[in-house]
């Protein structure tokens, strides 16, 4: 006889098993918490007046993608934190590679990177948060 901690291993080990069981994966294609099937966004990152909108549920499972009211006002700690990263990160190589250039040079390769990896930014805040921060262990 299995008890329930046993039952809810196996339906994870199986889950996994159906879905090949990445967590990773699954966050990098903004993919469900719950199934890793269904797409947490309506469009793709490239469209670029819809990017940022989350699907109400996945079509896969049902897990509702919105856990709370204003749940994902905290992802905009994640889109900072990593919005500083790409600053800090391509001022560097610009200082590297460029030997100490003019200040314009600066601006052109820490604004351009900042501004075209926006909405990738903010997605991943998004997902980031749904997966570390959503109520997704309880829906299973
Ligand atoms: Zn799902």
């Amino acid at each position: 006889m299995k008890n329930s901690s046993q039952e809810v291993f196996d339906s994870e080990a199986r889950r996994q098993l159906v879905n090949g069981g990445s967590k990773f994966k699954a966050m990098l294609h903004c993919k469900c918490p719950v199934c890793k099937e269904g797409d947490m966004f309506r469009s793709t990152a490239t469209d670029l007046g819809n990017f940022n909108e989350l699907n109400k549920k996945c079509k896969e499972c049902g897990y509702g993608f919105m856990p709370e009211p204003g749940f994902y006002q905290i992802s905009m700690f994640f889109t900072y934190m990593v919005g500083v990263a790409i600053f800090v990160v391509f001022g560097f190589l610009t200082y590297l590679v460029f030997n100490d250039p003019p200040l314009w040079v600066y601006y052109a390769t820490i604004f351009i990177p900042t501004i075209l990896s926006a909405p990738w930014n903010l997605r991943y805040s998004k997902v980031v948060m749904l997966y570390y921060f959503g109520d997704s262990e309880s829906f299973k």
